[in-house]
């Protein structure tokens, strides 16, 4: 058994992975998870992880979105062994084998221009008959057109190593996570290989670099999964041999619709603004799809690359739960000290609060269970350090009148004004404030402090936040509020 997993997961090569992300957008939380299956696959089998950027398409590549996704790969810890490699400097590889097919006869310039593929298509519509390109140049050897398309081998027997026939208009492949794959050839067309001898297009230029660089398994989206019947023509085509395929479930909204913008934010960047910790997003990404055998859901990146187990992977859409995301970053959040917090928390992008450092690390002190971002702390923040503006009237409690409710306030003043410096705190305060409390009754004198410091029914507890403000603010809010009771009893 052991040497059957050994041979089944090992190449010649040993495992060697790829995340190969495309420099058209940032990057994706669907490409970042690929990047980290792949990645735990390569440490859990002592392997390789290489990044590779297919930057063909130099319309829709940028610089800017390829150092996106280098950077945020790095921020969520997904180094590579080796790489990154760039298509567009490898041009003259592709070239080397696009001409060895078309001398070989194994593909071939197409001349039709768009317009004519376009008519052709739109004929095919309109007899509802399969929407591929037949090409009367296929034999004509011409030595340049439009594009370079890949020949479809025509059908015929062949028999594989384990004495299997199949019919050659049949792509069948072992996924370890489908099973077995099965993909009729005569759909699939001619398709394009290039756009001319030093532009590869993707097919082609993943199944050079995939033997080029050894690629012992393949662990990408479902959404790839069709290209893989025509990248194992060509692997044939150039006799290389054809790697492991994984085909990673999609991830989903809660509708059960693909993951998009209009749902869900879909790049690492926006949940790293949002404050999500790099740890959440690895432990979160690694159940999208995927669970350990005891379903435990809390995990570090060691402790998945232990248990994790890719035949576990499931087929099924994987469906992205915010709920879930936000309950491991709060668990990851209570793990930091206050310090370390308070620098994650002022490196985030328009982060704005009115409160100095030892204000902020009273406020993650307090608000650190109830975080479940570290953009949250600034709601905390606010939930601490705002005064709103509000009607006196709203100073009173119950029944009590205003006379009364100035005099609880007056004394509360006299009991912090000669509170000493170092105990000016939580406790403190809580402390000699008690017994006036518990003498005139909690809501006569704890109910106007509250409104006093916040101006809001709803609050923090006021010993926290006499806390938090300090001595001088606190005193200046109450005078404040002994002003406006007086007002009230003119
Ligand atoms: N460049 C492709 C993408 O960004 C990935 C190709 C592959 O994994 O084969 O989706």
């Amino acid at each position: 058994m052991f040497k059957f997993l050994k041979r089944l997961f090992k190449g010649e090569n040993g495992v060697r992975v790829r995340i190969a992300p495309s420099p058209t957008g940032y990057l994706h939380i669907g490409t970042a998870r690929t990047a980290l299956f792949n990645y735990i696959f390569a440490k859990k089998y002592g392997g390789k992880f290489i990044l590779r950027i297919e930057d063909t398409d130099l319309e829709r590549s940028d610089k800017k979105y390829e150092k996106d996704i280098i950077e945020n790969l790095k921020w969520l810890g997904l180094d590579w062994d080796e790489g990154p490699y760039r298509q567009s400097e490898r041009l003259n590889i592709y070239e080397k084998y696009l001409n060895k097919l078309l001398k070989e006869k194994k593909a071939y310039w197409c001349p039709h221009t768009k317009e004519e593929l376009e008519e052709e298509r739109n004929g095919q519509i309109a007899n509802k008959t399969v929407l591929i390109h037949k090409c009367d140049a296929r034999d004509k050897d011409l030595s340049r057109g439009e594009l370079i398309r890949f020949k479809i081998p025509k059908a015929k027997p062949v028999i594989s190593g384990n004495e299997t026939i199949y019919p050659a208009d049949s792509i069948i492949f072992n996924d370890i996570i489908r099973s077995q794959v099965h993909f009729f050839t005569d759909p699939i067309g001619d398709f394009a290989l290039a756009k001319n001898i030093s532009t590869p297009l993707y097919n082609f230029a993943v199944v050079i670099d995939d033997y080029e660089m050894k690629i012992s398994h393949v662990i990408r989206g479902e959404d790839h999964i069709a290209n893989t019947p025509k990248q194992i023509l060509i692997q044939r085509a150039l006799n290389f041999s054809t790697p492991q395929y994984a085909h990673l479930p999609l991830i989903l909204d809660p509708d059960r619709s693909k993951m998009s913008k209009r749902h869900s934010a879909t790049s690492i960047e926006e949940y790293q603004k949002q404050g999500y910790l790099p740890e959440t997003l690895v432990n979160f990404m690694a159940l999208l799809g995927w669970h350990p055998s005891d379903n435990k859901e809390k995990m570090s990146l060691p402790e998945i690359i232990q248990c994790f187990d890719i035949k576990r992977i499931q087929k099924g859409g994987a469906i992205f739960d915010v709920q879930k995301l936000d309950w491991l970053n709060s668990q990851y959040i209570k793990k930091y000290d206050n310090e370390a917090l308070l620098k994650l928390i002022k490196q985030l992008p328009d982060f704005e609060i009115a409160a100095n450092d030892s204000q902020l690390l009273k406020i993650i002190n307090y608000g650190k269970e109830r975080a479940a971002t570290l953009k949250n702390f600034q709601a905390i923040a606010d939930s601490y350090t705002r005064l709103n503006d509000y009607k006196s009237e709203m100073l009173l409690w119950k029944n009590t009148g205003a006379k009364n409710t100035k005099e609880n306030l007056r004394k509360t003043k006299e009991i912090l004004f000669v509170i000493l410096e170092r105990e000016f705190n939580k406790s403190g305060s809580e402390k000699y404030l008690m017994p006036l409390a518990d003498s005139q009754g909690r809501g006569e004198v704890l109910w106007p402090l509250r409104v006093a410091l916040t101006g809001r029914d709803k609050s923090p507890g006021p010993f926290e936040i006499i806390d938090v403000l300090g001595k001088e603010e606190s005193l200046k809010r109450i005078n404040m509020a002994i002003e406006k009771l007086s007002n009230l009893i003119i």
